[in-house]
């Protein structure tokens, strides 16, 4: 399993899918990538990464920012429908996960009660609507109402996220499993290991565990889940491709 993504000004799409590619190695059983172009565009299927490229050729997937998923199913068999990225029930954000969410029964009780219609039997679906509900109820940004819900979050996770509403942003935040952003020229790279970014930038950040990272084209900020600034501590890597 395993998790891609880049904002920047080249097409995104392609970084995407060959990062996935890279990170097949892992093991999986799905694949997805979100894109956002105007508005939000999802496709994920069950099976191989090439099936999912094959059911995306020939679609418009021009985009500068796009994110991108490998799933080794633990709640929910794997399906089309239980792939990532997963949607908030108003269709404005996307979200992939690595992880389990293991309180994520309760978070979706209390969610049912409140009208909340879910897509897919995963944890993961849980956690975006978790996190649209907070955001509509506290009245506040992304970035705020994903450290609330994190805070009662019990679990190992590496997301990320996008939001149609603010497409020149990705938000990213792990605990217990890995994230690596690569840092290039008005670009970064998300991915779980280096392999997917050895190639266009020898310089990544390795997200600390309970980290928050807000990253644009060309700004990387990296915080505390109390809401506290985090100097991005950036390494070169000595790997070759
Ligand atoms: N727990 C999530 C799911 O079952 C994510 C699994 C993964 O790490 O790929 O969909």
């Amino acid at each position: 399993c395993g998790i891609v993504a880049y904002i920047g000004q080249r097409e995104a799409y392609p970084i995407v899918l060959k990062g996935l590619k890279r990170l097949e190695y892992r093991g999986y059983d799905s694949a997805g990538v979100a894109l956002l172009n105007g508005e939000l565009k999802v496709y994920k299927k069950k099976g191989k990464v090439a099936e999912l490229e094959d059911f995306l050729s020939g679609k418009d997937t021009h985009s500068h920012i796009a994110i991108g998923h490998t799933r080794w199913a633990t709640h929910g068999e794997p399906s089309d429908r239980n792939s990532h990225p997963h949607t908030s029930g108003n269709g404005k954000l996307a979200m992939i996960h690595n992880g389990i969410i293991e309180n994520y029964a309760q978070l979706k009780q209390e969610l049912l009660k409140k009208g909340h219609i879910f897509k897919s039997d995963t944890d993961t679906e849980v956690l975006i609507h978790f996190i649209e509900e907070i955001q509509a109820s506290n009245q506040c940004g992304l970035e705020e109402a994903l450290r609330i819900a994190l805070k009662r979050v019990v679990g190992a996770y590496v997301i990320v996220l996008v939001d149609q509403d603010n497409p020149d942003t990705l938000i990213a935040a792990r605990k217990g499993s890995p994230l690596v952003i690569g840092v290039g020229k008005g670009e970064h790279f998300l991915a779980s290991d280096a392999s997917p970014i050895v190639e266009y930038t020898k310089e990544v950040v390795y997200v600390n565990d309970y980290e928050i990272a807000i990253i644009k084209a060309d700004e990387l900020i990296l915080k505390n889940i109390s809401n506290e600034r985090q100097t991005p501590y950036i390494q070169k890597l000595d790997i070759e491709l």
